[in-house]
């Protein structure tokens, strides 16, 4: 049987002036699958009316509180009431809000990083394995067409043994004490008890650790980290530096920074085997850079028929055709597509294929909660290498 409707998505998070919300909006209905219907928008009850004006929702599904919306939602007929929430709150409220969610009955779309620790990870990760309810992690970079083009090529053996992987996310938004004149996105995310034990190695070194893992379906096994905060008075870290050894036996270099004067979102991977070697920038994710050791580099375009010849994911993740480019959004849509077609398995009591499956879960969001713990730890430990934890 297929759903014969489309599936109903509430949000908590994504209030007036708030930065991802509204790209979750944005990006889940760009297939047509998913209507926005309700939300808990903002910590002030007032503010989430608001934005519910602003988006034209139905009034009495605009609520206060994510309590108030759980105890609403519920009462309405299941068809009529959400199907999943999308959690685009602060970090420290990842936790109660997904557990909170889970415990009612509904699937959850979350925000990275999962949570602020590795208890809570570990908890909600039993959560989800025993409510068999669909859990996504918003890590967005995996959802890009030529992301999921190297992950296939790796899969393949094209590359030959991996060896060295490099990824790095430096960003310089955070270079001055921005938190101080009250901007909102840096208040929170250089409070600890907002943002969790990591500053920039939480928000944005979780993606580089996430896509290397994604892209070489290897484990990190052991790090070695140095963390600074460079700007005074801030008590979470802004750069950060990490040695890597994979499971393979591969080693790697991580650099995550939001003090890199006049970067903006400048992740990027180089992954090299023995075979062959790949490049991928953010910035630019249409491109996949193949290298040779006696041949010239090769530039594989996002949209060509060889695209799609080589990886049904990246042929799933793509709507244009060459050349007109795709990012951000389009990225955040192709989880969204395979989350919902995953839900909507789960709904019909069919098997989601494998393609739909694609899309970090819960373990992944442990893994980064792990992989904060970890690069902590051995930023205060004296020993070179530190165990990741598990
Ligand atoms: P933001 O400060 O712009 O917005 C946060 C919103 O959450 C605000 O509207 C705030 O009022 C609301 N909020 C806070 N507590 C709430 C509660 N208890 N109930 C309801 N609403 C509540 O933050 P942001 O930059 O959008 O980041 C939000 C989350 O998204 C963070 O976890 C962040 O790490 C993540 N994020 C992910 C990406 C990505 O690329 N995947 C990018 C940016 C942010």
């Amino acid at each position: 049987m297929k759903l014969n409707r489309k599936l109903k998505m509430g949000m908590v998070g994504g209030g007036p002036g708030a930065f991802i919300g509204e790209v979750h909006r944005k990006a889940s209905s760009l297939d047509h699958g998913i209507d926005l219907v309700a939300g808990a928008f903002d910590i002030n009850p007032k503010k989430s009316k608001q934005m519910g004006r602003e988006l034209l929702l139905e009034p009495r599904r605009v609520y206060g509180t994510y309590q108030q919306m759980i105890e609403g939602e519920r009462k309405l007929a299941p068809g009529r009431r959400i199907d999943f929430v999308a959690i685009t709150t602060p970090n420290n409220w990842h936790f109660p809000i997904a557990k909170a969610f889970l415990e009612a009955g509904f699937h959850v779309m979350c925000e990275k990083p999962m949570t602020i620790n590795v208890k809570e990870a570990k908890e909600l990760q039993k959560l989800v394995k025993k409510s068999r309810l669909v859990f996504g992690l918003m890590h967005n970079y995996t959802g890009y067409p030529m992301v999921k083009l190297a992950r296939d090529m790796v899969r393949k053996g094209e590359l030959g043994k991996i060896r060295k992987i490099v990824v790095q996310y430096p960003q310089g938004w955070l270079a001055t004490a921005l938190e101080k004149t009250g901007q909102m996105q840096a208040a929170w995310r250089t409070d600890p008890k907002q943002s969790g034990g990591a500053g920039s190695m939480g928000d944005i070194g979780t993606h580089a650790e996430n896509l290397s893992e994604y892209i070489t379906g290897l484990k990190i096994t052991q790090l070695c980290a140095d963390l600074t905060i460079f700007v005074k008075g801030r008590r979470l870290d802004d750069d950060g530096n990490v040695l890597l050894r994979f499971n393979n036996g591969a080693r790697g270099v991580l650099h995550a920074s939001q003090v890199s004067i006049g970067e903006e979102n400048n992740l990027a991977i180089w992954i090299y085997g023995e075979d062959k070697g790949l490049e991928w920038h953010q910035e630019h994710p249409n491109y996949l850079y193949v290298k040779f050791p006696n041949a010239p580099e090769q530039v594989w375009k996002r949209g060509n028929p060889y695209i799609a010849a080589k990886s049904a994911a990246a042929a799933r993740a793509t709507r244009l055709p060459s050349g007109h480019p795709e990012a951000f959004f389009e990225a955040f849509a192709n989880n969204y597509l395979n989350f919902a077609d995953t839900v909507r398995a789960k709904i019909t009591g069919k098997k989601p294929s494998p393609l739909a499956l694609d899309f970090p879960n819960v373990d992944d969001g442990l893994r980064g909660m792990l992989f904060i713990e970890t690069v902590l730890a051995s930023t205060k430990s004296k020993q070179k290498w530190t165990k990741f934890k598990k």
